[in-house]
């Protein structure tokens, strides 16, 4: 556990100094985006629902994920856009609201398909250095063996950190910062500090299985790791919107983050000894943990793609 967390602490700065260079297939590839790309294909239209989370917070659900919306006073601020399918219905659910910034905790579809739309209507789009480079891109997605186009040049952020910052929306004070090779390589939070609110995008799944897209960075260590950074934010009373599913208490969060960093030590273990997924299906890995996966042989699958692209964070000998 700390072995992993300074192994990745240490090598933060090589990672973030690599990644400034278009490097092998590294830009081009994605792994899943379970739920997006169907959602954005089909053009279907699901109704959404928005909930006010506090005075100035709400969020919108079913775009297919979760929008969050922040109202400044002077227009509002989201956290992620949508789908490219719902991003008119997005946008119609703000009521008129002009959308002056948006952030992207990362760059899969159903993250940004509101993107350019936003964008074309005069919204600053801010995400992580390596988000911009996704979008920037054609990609490949290994899991269907097919590509998928860069999106209109409009999607791409303009604004971008590698770090962490604060920025001012009306009276809203925001942080922002990077939660390394959690669910892609350029996952970001947003926390709206005197609301007491954090966006923490797919890194945090209390409904669908957790997501690795290992093809663009994600693994178990790293997201272990990323949620004990969650957990370092706010107090007790901090809520925590995932991209799917219901606003999360810190306990929900505590508990998710129990579960992450167990399985990453039974699978990392029995990786070492060299169990492929299946065997770690056929031990019963996921049995007992108090979740049900829905797709279990599809995580392990992700689990282990990811642990062998992380073979060197491990410090050992593995073959
Ligand atoms: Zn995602």
């Amino acid at each position: 556990m700390n072995h992993r967390r300074n192994f990745l602490k240490s090598g933060l700065g090589g990672i973030a100094g690599l990644s400034a260079v278009p490097l092998l297939g590294g830009l081009a590839g994605c792994q899943s985006v379970p739920g997006a790309a169907s959602s954005a294909s089909s053009g279907r239209a699901a109704p959404l629902q928005t909930q006010k989370v506090t005075d100035r917070i709400s969020v919108i659900s079913g775009a297919p994920g979760n929008v969050v919306v922040l109202n400044t006073g002077d227009g509002v601020l989201l956290v992620d856009s949508g789908s490219a399918a719902q991003a008119s219905a997005v946008q119609k659910s703000l009521a008129g609201a002009r959308v002056r910034t948006l952030y992207n905790t990362h760059y899969h579809a159903d993250q940004t398909g509101g993107n350019p739309l936003f964008a074309k209507s005069g919204a600053e789009i801010h995400a992580h250095t390596i988000t911009k480079q996704w979008l920037a891109a054609d990609y490949y997605v290994p899991a269907d063996d097919r590509w998928v186009k860069a999106p209109p040049k409009e999607a791409v952020p303009t604004v971008t950190f590698r770090g962490r910052g604060e920025a001012k929306a009306g009276a809203e004070s925001i942080e922002y910062g990077y939660l390394l090779e959690a669910h892609t390589r350029g996952d970001a939070y947003v926390y709206f500090r005197d609301s007491n609110v954090l966006a923490a995008g797919d890194v945090v799944s209390p409904q669908r299985d957790p997501v690795l897209d290992w093809y663009a960075g994600g693994w178990l260590g790293g997201r272990a790791d990323a949620m004990d950074d969650l957990l370092g934010i706010g107090n007790d009373q901090t809520l925590i919107v995932p991209a799917y599913g219901p606003v999360m208490t810190r306990a929900q969060l505590q508990a998710e983050r129990d579960l992450i960093t167990k399985l990453y030590d039974t699978t990392s273990n029995l990786y070492h000894h060299g169990n492929s997924a299946q065997d770690m299906m056929d031990k019963g890995v996921l049995k007992d943990v108090g979740r049900v996966f829905q797709d279990p042989e599809r995580f392990l699958y992700d689990v282990v793609k990811g642990l062998q692209a992380h073979y060197t964070n491990f410090g050992g000998n593995v073959v």
